[in-house]
């Protein structure tokens, strides 16, 4: 079964001005395993559908079944614990500027009560993994966006999560860096087994990693598929 079963999803918001259809009907099965993109234009619906997929954002109505257990039906409590086993990175890496680059990993196993040796010796490990070893002490603001965005990665698995939701990961990185990041997804995805979404504006981004994709356009999925059928060229 996906591990991530996206049912009849809408999200409408309600402004000053009226209201914003910014998810309608999205339907989308991911399976274990898999490096899946979802790429569309700016204003598409992309933050929205990640926001609704671990429900920060509580949709409309549909619903997201996650592990085989309804999100909608799940109480706070469980959807915390949903919320753990999918590790997220940002376009702005968004680390804790005041802690190093180990603290900045620990954080999450902390707030899941792991002892703090044990939480360091893990963030050591994970930052070797993620070839940033000669960087524990660092604090973000010495580091590159690449470097950055290694810490990030590194956090966000710290928790061993099933699934790792990416929102426009490489974007602020130039493509040099990008390539790079993008194959450490990849071995992440590979080496942990983590399912992998890939949420981004740039098509080149969907070629070199993902196994799928799909299109969204105007809040609606527009077309899914291998994206090598998606984008092979007539
Ligand atoms: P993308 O990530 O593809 O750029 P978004 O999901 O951010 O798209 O936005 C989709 C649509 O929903 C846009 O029209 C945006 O203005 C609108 N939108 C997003 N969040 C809110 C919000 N909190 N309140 C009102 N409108 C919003
Ligand atoms: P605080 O002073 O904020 O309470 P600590 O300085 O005790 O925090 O560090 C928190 C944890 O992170 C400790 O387990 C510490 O061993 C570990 N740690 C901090 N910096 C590093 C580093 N550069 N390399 C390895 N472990 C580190």
């Amino acid at each position: 079964y996906p591990i991530i079963r996206i049912k009849s999803l809408s999200k409408v918001f309600k402004t000053k001005s009226g209201t914003v259809n910014a998810l309608d009907d999205i339907n989308l099965d991911i399976y274990k395993g898999e490096i899946f993109g979802i790429i569309g234009l700016s204003g598409a619906g992309k933050s929205t559908l990640v926001r609704c997929i671990n429900y920060l954002e509580v949709p409309t109505s549909g619903d997201v079944i996650f592990e085989g257990r309804s999100m909608s039906a799940a109480n706070e409590y469980q959807r915390r614990q949903a919320r753990r086993a999918m590790g997220m990175i940002f376009q702005n890496f968004n680390l804790l500027s005041q802690r190093n680059v180990i603290k900045n990993i620990c954080f999450p196993l902390e707030i899941a009560g792991v002892d703090r040796d044990i939480a360091a010796k893990k963030a050591l490990r994970l930052l070797e993994l993620v070839g940033l070893s000669d960087k524990a002490s660092a604090y973000p603001s010495q580091l590159s966006g690449g470097q950055k965005q290694r810490v990030a990665i590194a956090r966000a698995i710290a928790t061993e999560p099933k699934l790792l939701l990416c929102d426009e990961a490489t974007s602020a990185l130039d493509p040099n860096t990008t390539k790079q990041i993008l194959e450490l997804l990849k071995d992440i995805n590979k080496k942990l087994g983590i399912t992998v979404i890939v949420i981004t504006h740039e098509m080149k981004v969907i070629e070199s990693i993902c196994d799928r994709v799909a299109i969204i356009a105007d809040s609606k999925i527009a077309e899914s598929g291998n994206v090598a059928d998606i984008f092979s060229d007539p």
